[in-house]
């Protein structure tokens, strides 16, 4: 693991701990949550976006197409849903047609 990748892996996994930690009931809150934008600075960060159809697949660190919030490994909620949580953004919901840098498939 290269040091860029070790730093972001250990950001984004204080991110994620930090958000399971203040929010205990994330799933049953995701209505309430407020939507995550490109313009957010964790948004931006990462990339965000609510259309992945806008994102360059050449730019993407994983080469695989069609990456969408809805096939990511870190997505949650119920599917079907417009807007879900995801471990990545606490606190906030993303769109299942969005996307962000830290896009990962499910197993
Ligand atoms: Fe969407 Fe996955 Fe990025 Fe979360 S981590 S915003 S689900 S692409």
């Amino acid at each position: 693991m290269s040091t860029i990748d070790r730093r972001k892996f250990f950001q984004l996994s204080a991110v994620a701990a930090a958000g399971y930690l203040a929010i205990p009931s994330r799933e049953a809150q995701a209505d309430d949550l407020p939507h995550l934008t490109a313009d957010d600075p964790m948004g931006a960060a990462m990339k965000y976006t609510d259309d992945a159809s806008s994102v360059d697949p050449a730019t993407r660190n994983n080469p695989a197409a069609d990456q969408d919030c809805a096939n990511c490994a870190l997505i949650q909620g119920n599917d079907g849903d417009e807007w879900r949580p995801c471990q990545i953004f606490p606190g906030k919901t993303v769109n299942a047609a969005g996307w962000c840098s830290v896009w990962a498939p499910k197993a």
